[in-house]
């Protein structure tokens, strides 16, 4: 299956106290999907902590030990923009049944439906029509079904049917694992103490001291150079060292049309339709506060508009934000969408 990547198995998943729920939970669906309370079994946790590499793995053990069995993985993102090509191509029908006939769905970041109000609409029905007939469901988010924000509330409490378990950051002992499993898979020796530097060091999430190590291997692999301790040390200095990109209009006005579904040119048009006006006002007031423009600078980018326009766009946003729950949520997400890029 392409959509699985072969290299995440439980096998390779190394099981400490930051994942002993949610990987055994993993186990138990994986050896009889649909067949427990888990369903949906939701794993979340912060970037980089396990849950495509977990999710997968369940995939791939059914796959294994199940050929028979109709498993698909989609990203959220993914499914979302497959449910805007079929509206625009009439092929909505097709869309439904394929993922309605399958056997086990595991979607991906289910974070990214907020404010999707027509994606979720599509996936609360295959959601029903998957587990009334006992296939299984799994999903992974960034944050517990609770707390997320900008999701339907129908949709939440299906999320929360099953059973919800969160990956937490490794502790030490379980990091250095990680790292020895990563070497060996590569073949390769680093001296215990560059080891232990490594995990000792980056303690935020798995990616990162993945990525740590994978540069220090290639360097040892490439330039057949030995990584001593003192060295290790100088390369991941500049590996630590994190860079803030500037953000750009054009990025935020790209980032808000996507979140809420509206085409990107439309922000700068004459519309007065209430979403297009929305979208319009967010990306105005994300750019006086994310970028260096003057309000005259964003007033003539979105649609020629003059800076008083600009001003009553922040204005009302700010007013909307302390009023309006869901909206606030809204704008934070947008918000820490800008902070990752
Ligand atoms: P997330 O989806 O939560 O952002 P990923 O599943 O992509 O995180 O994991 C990031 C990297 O860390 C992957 O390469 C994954 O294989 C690795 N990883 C995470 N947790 C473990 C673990 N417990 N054992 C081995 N590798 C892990
Ligand atoms: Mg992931």
């Amino acid at each position: 299956d392409p959509q699985l990547n072969a290299n995440y198995t439980f096998e390779n998943y190394i099981e400490g106290d930051c994942n002993r729920l949610a990987r055994s939970a993993g186990y138990a669906v994986a050896a009889k999907p649909g067949g427990t309370s888990f369903n949906p079994l939701m794993i979340y946790g912060g970037v980089g902590l396990g849950k495509t590499h977990l999710a997968q793995a369940i995939g791939n053990e059914i796959k294994h030990s199940m050929p028979d069995k109709l498993v698909i993985y989609v990203s959220c993102e993914k499914f979302c923009q497959q449910f805007v090509d079929s509206l625009k191509n009439n092929t909505i029908n097709d869309f439904v049944n394929f993922y309605q006939a399958m056997d086990v769905i595991i979607m991906d970041d289910v974070h990214n439906f907020a404010g999707k109000e027509k994606t979720q609409d599509i996936f609360f029905h295959i959601f029903n029509h998957l587990h009334q007939s006992g296939k299984q469901v799994i999903l992974t988010s960034d944050k517990a079904p609770k707390d997320l924000a900008g999701l339907e509330e129908r949709l939440l409490s299906r999320f929360k049917w099953g059973l919800s378990a969160d990956l937490q950051i490794p502790d030490l002992e379980t990091r250095i694992a990680i790292l020895r499993k990563k070497m060996y898979a590569d073949g390769i020796e680093l001296p215990g103490e560059v080891v232990e530097y490594v995990a000792h060091n980056i303690d935020n999430n798995v990616r990162e001291l993945e990525g740590a190590m994978v540069s220090l291997l290639a360097q040892a692999t490439l330039n057949k150079k030995e990584i001593d301790l003192a060295l290790a040390k100088q390369m991941l200095k500049n590996f630590i060292k994190n860079t803030s990109k500037e953000i750009s209009m054009e990025y935020i006005q790209k980032l808000v049309c996507e979140y809420f579904e509206v085409p990107v040119d439309m922000v700068k048009s004459q519309t007065r339709k209430r979403e297009i006006v929305q979208a319009r006002q967010i990306s105005m007031y994300l750019s006086k506060s994310h970028t260096k423009s003057s309000l005259k600078t964003i007033g003539a980018f979105f649609g020629g508009r003059d800076h008083s326009t600009v001003i009553y766009a922040c204005q009302t946003v700010e007013d909307l934000i302390d009023t309006d729950k869901k909206f606030k949520a809204y704008v934070h997400d947008i918000q820490k969408k800008l902070k990752m890029s």
